[in-house]
């Protein structure tokens, strides 16, 4: 059976269907799920919620000079992170 690259097999009932659709033209049974949720681990991955020290504009300038290099470290930690979680993700299929 040749099977055109569009067409996807459905998951609960085993029907092929159009790919384009997000539901099974069968029973209709969404398709991607998967697919879907690694998109989602994907995003909320690539987009950790960590915190970054704020420089304030009333803070002693003895403060925002001590802090500007830590700021700095910090950036340039979560650009590795965010990098090396981009390898992972690339690389883990
Ligand atoms: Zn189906």
């Amino acid at each position: 059976m040749k099977v055109d690259s569009h067409l996807k097999r459905c998951k609960n009932c085993g029907k092929w269907t159009d790919g384009k659709l997000d539901h099974c033209n069968h029973c209709d049974h969404e398709l991607d799920v998967e697919y879907k949720k690694e998109v989602q681990k994907r995003m909320d991955l690539g987009d950790p919620k960590l915190p970054i020290i704020q420089v304030r504009d009333h803070d002693p300038l003895w403060i925002k000079i001590a802090k500007r290099p830590i700021q700095v470290a910090q950036l340039i930690l979560y650009a590795i992170m965010a990098f090396l979680v981009y390898l992972t993700t690339t690389f883990a299929h």
